[in-house]
């Protein structure tokens, strides 16, 4: 099986998926989209209201301020692959449980199976937990400290933790370091090369 089968597969399982609470509350899981062959995984931490209405992934405010700060990185969506911990809606903007995360998780390590990322870009608290818990990255004890900061897999990986673009939406004064954290994709890109 190729890799498109193999996604393909996947993602017949997670829109079909009813192993936890957030299926009831749904309207779509959100898939994983961009490219398979691409070197770069994002990982976002859930889709939100318009993400879930529509099916894609980042289409409302917070897609709008990441497609921003891509630009201002020089990264296109289209270069890269882009998926969530969590596929489904979490109602009201709320965190997601714990029993969540353990249910929808392997959707994402069997994504990362498949894709073979050699850079994971991770996106908020969560997701950055995880990604780093799964690859036994030590997490400094001020969480905040991750972010922008490049870690390193025993298998080579790059993890790279960014600030969810959601957080530009509350905190406006986050710019200038959320642009500058962005760019570091590009240099990370440059160093892998
Ligand atoms: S959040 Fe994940 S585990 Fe829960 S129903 Fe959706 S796809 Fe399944």
């Amino acid at each position: 099986m190729n890799k498109r089968e193999k996604i393909e597969n996947l993602n017949i399982e997670i829109r079909n998926c009813r192993r936890c609470r957030l299926s009831e509350t749904r309207t779509n899981a959100i898939l994983g989209e961009g490219n398979i062959d691409s070197k770069i995984m994002i990982v976002a931490q859930a889709p939100g209201e318009s993400e879930d209405k529509e099916g894609r992934m980042f289409i409302g405010p917070s897609g709008k301020v990441l497609d921003e700060l891509f630009g201002q990185a020089g990264i296109r969506r289209g270069d890269i692959y882009m998926t969530n911990l969590i596929k489904c809606k979490l109602p009201k903007y709320r965190k997601p449980k714990r029993d969540e995360i353990e249910s929808c998780s392997p959707y994402l390590d069997r994504e990362i199976e498949i894709i073979q990322p050699d850079i994971i870009v991770t996106l908020g608290h969560f997701a950055s937990s995880y990604i780093l818990e799964k690859y036994f990255i030590e997490k400094p004890q001020d969480f905040k400290q991750v972010y922008g900061r490049a870690f390193y897999t025993k298998s080579g990986k790059v993890i790279l933790p960014l600030r969810h673009p959601a957080a530009l939406l509350y905190n406006p004064e986050l710019k200038d370091v959320m642009v500058e954290d962005y760019r570091k994709i590009s240099t990370v890109m440059g160093e892998l090369v």
